[in-house]
């Protein structure tokens, strides 16, 4: 990385984690409880170095061969969020890869992510994604199924069950997403209380719409081009 996109990741973090404490005090919250998860897909390997170096821990990655490259040049640094779709012929390398996997939305694809965990010896924290629009992303598990898969998930040796995960649909005013975000956390909510599972996380917020994401009460953003600018074209996938 050049000097000056250096300085320009620098000041991006400095405002993002401004506007961060700001919509975290409108939800009468500490910003140190939201979690930033920089999303780094296709981001090259001195980019995580570098945001490692600014005190960012977690990066969030959807490709398990990309992450993979990546975790070969900078070995055990940083904690590492798989946030995309997981097929479950890459289970057993994900458990191997990621610390946490967000995007568990079928009893099938934690068993195979639950297997891989207890024969590496490994614990890997895991968010139910959950479809809250029915549109949009296609991946998500409807929100009237989501408790009895928490219960099913919860019950997997080798994973910790943390929290909720969602991607609202892409909108111009993100105001629009507003109960999306909403609809997850009184998901969670209920959740809790019909079971008794404690489900502290929320991981919800993307570079367009993170302030109104944790104006209803993210704990968890997942921040691409507002921290690093666009993302570079994907060459042979
Ligand atoms: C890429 C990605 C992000 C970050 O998107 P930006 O709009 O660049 O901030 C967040 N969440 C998921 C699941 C992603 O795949």
């Amino acid at each position: 990385m050049s000097l000056s996109e250096e300085a320009r990741l620098q000041d991006r973090l400095t405002g993002i984690r401004e506007r961060i404490a700001i919509a975290a005090g409108k939800s009468g919250r500490e910003p140190a409880v939201i979690r930033l998860v920089a999303a780094t897909k296709s981001q090259p390997p001195a980019v995580l170095a570098r945001l490692f170096s600014l005190g960012i821990q977690d990066v969030g990655e959807n490709r398990v061969q990309e992450a993979a490259a990546k975790r070969e040049i900078l070995g055990s640094k940083g904690t590492w969020h798989f946030i995309g779709h997981l097929q479950k012929n890459k289970a057993h390398a994900a458990a191997h890869l990621f610390d946490w996997v967000q995007s568990i939305d079928s009893l099938d694809l934690a068993q195979a992510i639950s297997r891989g965990a207890t024969a590496l010896g490994r614990s890997i924290a895991v968010l139910l994604q959950v479809n809250v629009s029915g549109e949009g992303t296609k991946f998500g598990v409807p929100p009237e199924a989501a408790q009895e898969l928490a219960e099913e998930v919860n019950a997997l040796p080798g994973l910790e069950l943390r929290g909720l995960f969602t991607i609202a649909p892409y909108t111009e005013d993100p105001e629009a997403s507003r109960p999306v975000f909403g609809g997850l956390r009184t998901l969670r909510d209920r959740i809790e209380r019909n079971t008794g599972l404690a489900l502290p996380v929320l991981s919800m917020g993307m570079s367009h719409d993170f302030l109104i994401a944790i104006e209803e009460g993210s704990t968890m953003v997942r921040i691409g081009t507002a921290l690093l600018g666009p993302r570079q074209p994907r060459v042979n996938r």
